[in-house]
């Protein structure tokens, strides 16, 4: 018997096994697909090195201490802080200062912006007569009631497609962006809150190698043998005294602990057979399809816009939520004489693009992107990537969704719950829930026999 399996050998998976192994308990981890990382996807060709999944890690302390412990700290490099563009009728401008994670390093900075009209700005100064609202609400809701409609729909929507591929009307306040919202209860006020105390800019890191990096170092440190690709798990049920049996494609395990590290879909769905009330509780979580289009263009065939990444709002129908200047924004990843972009598709208000074909969806990609900059000729390459439902959408109410949801599993002390639809969305989130978890897992063999599993 084992003492833990782990279901999902996305980041989450694969961060969970580390600590298992690190205290030499018996595990094995079982994946899906054909490989390891999940939404983690470095592509590296001859026109440099893209993100097709993820592109930047919060330094969070515990990732930093995770990374330092696997000697990756060489590794680190900080993104550009160049301000995001964001396209209003044809015309790209830039994101008020800091407003990236809806923290504007000043109010001056979003009052002066070019994308709010007149009356957008007159609006702003509204914001500290404005009343605070009890309990949770959708994004959409909180920047409406504070900051207005413009503030909304030129700022925060394209952030929130561009970034988490969500819908500002449905998504939690208090899960996303929890910290601003602590300032409104603390202060009544943004507007005081920021003038008492300007946020500090959180350290947003890439890795020189790419992310896939620290899934290859993370990999190696674990006993190839217990790792299983190409398993998924297709049911696993308690079988007594706190056991577990899970059933893959072509094996039957054991196991004192379980850990499933899925979206929240499959994570539901599993649960359905012995736990339909905590299946019912994860099931309004919205997992939304994404995918990436990383290309690369000769330099001299593209007009570049300024700017590290180009936001897009809904409105303004492409098909696109946001482009990032891959080789302006992390700069000796790519030849000096090639230009390379990553495009975010679909998402909330998107998902009819996806339903294309590789071919015509690449195709509908450049027309839109040459209304930004214009392309001549072919790119050098083109790589897309799907994400089938891999961005959660926090409902509103979704703290006390997850607080309901662990208070049920309770009844199932060694079925532990990890992934990004849970407590952050971040790699940097899910690496923290797999490490916080892990410590509950207890040992059922000695390191002798667990060597000789
Ligand atoms: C396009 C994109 C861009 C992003 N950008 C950023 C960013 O810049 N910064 C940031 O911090 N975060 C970003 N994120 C979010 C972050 O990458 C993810 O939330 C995080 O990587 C999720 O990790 P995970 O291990 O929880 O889940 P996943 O990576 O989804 O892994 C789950 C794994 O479970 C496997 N699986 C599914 N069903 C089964 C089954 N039945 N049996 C066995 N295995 C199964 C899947 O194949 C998958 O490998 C981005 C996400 C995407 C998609």
């Amino acid at each position: 018997m084992l003492d833990v399996a782990i279901i999902g050998g996305g980041i989450s998976g694969l961060t969970a096994a580390y600590q298992a192994q690190r205290r030499n308990l018996t595990y094995r981890v079982f994946e899906a697909s054909d490989r390891w990382g999940g939404a983690i996807h470095t592509i590296n060709s001859l026109q440099g090195l893209e993100e097709a999944g993820p592109e930047t890690l919060v330094g969070k302390p515990q990732v930093l201490e995770l990374c330092r412990e696997l000697g990756l700290e060489d590794q680190w490099i900080p993104a550009s802080k160049e301000r995001p563009l964001v396209l209003k009728d044809k015309h790209l401008l830039p994101l008020p200062e800091g407003f990236r994670r809806l923290m504007p390093s000043g109010t001056k900075a979003v009052f002066q912006s070019p994308l709010l009209s007149n009356w957008g700005r007159m609006r702003l100064l509204m914001e500290p007569f404005v009343g605070q609202h009890k309990g949770d609400e959708s994004v959409a809701d909180f920047i409406r009631r504070r900051l207005g409609e413009e503030v909304l729909q030129w700022m925060v929507q394209p952030i929130v497609t561009g970034i988490y591929g969500a819908d500002p009307e449905h998504l939690s306040m208090e899960s996303t962006f929890p910290s601003l919202l602590k300032r409104e209860q603390e202060h009544g006020s943004l507007y005081r809150s920021f003038r008492k105390s300007p946020p500090k800019e959180a350290t947003l890191l890439g890795f020189r190698q790419g992310l896939s990096h620290l899934v290859l170092t993370l990999r190696q440190k674990l006993k190839q043998d217990w790792l299983h690709l190409n398993s998924p798990v297709l049911a696993f049920s308690p079988c007594g005294g706190g056991e577990w049996h899970i059933q893959t494609k072509d094996q039957r395990v054991r196991a004192r602990h379980v850990l499933l590290a899925l979206p929240a879909p499959t994570t539901s769905s599993l649960l359905q057979s012995f736990a339909p009330e905590m299946a019912a509780l994860i099931r309004p979580i919205v997992a939304r399809d994404v995918a990436v289009l990383c290309q690369a263009w000769p330099k001299d065939k593209v007009q570049v816009p300024e700017g590290g990444s180009l936001l897009v709002p809904l409105t303004q129908g492409l098909c696109f939520s946001s482009c990032t200047m891959a080789h302006l924004k992390w700069p000796g990843r790519s030849p000096w004489d090639v230009v390379t972009t990553r495009l975010l598709l679909g998402g909330a208000g998107r998902e009819q693009f996806l339903q294309l074909g590789d071919k015509d969806l690449i195709e509908r990609c450049r027309q839109d992107l040459n209304q930004l900059m214009p392309l001549q000729g072919d790119p050098l390459k083109s790589v897309l990537v799907r994400h089938p439902q891999r961005l959660p959408e926090y409902p509103v109410g979704h703290r006390q969704r997850i607080a309901d949801l662990l208070e049920l599993g309770q009844a199932h002390p060694t079925l532990h719950l990890s992934g990004n639809w849970l407590e952050g969305v971040g790699v940097a989130d899910c690496i923290q829930r797999a490490i916080s978890v892990s410590r509950l897992w207890k040992r059922v063999r000695t390191p002798e026999q667990a060597a000789a599993v």
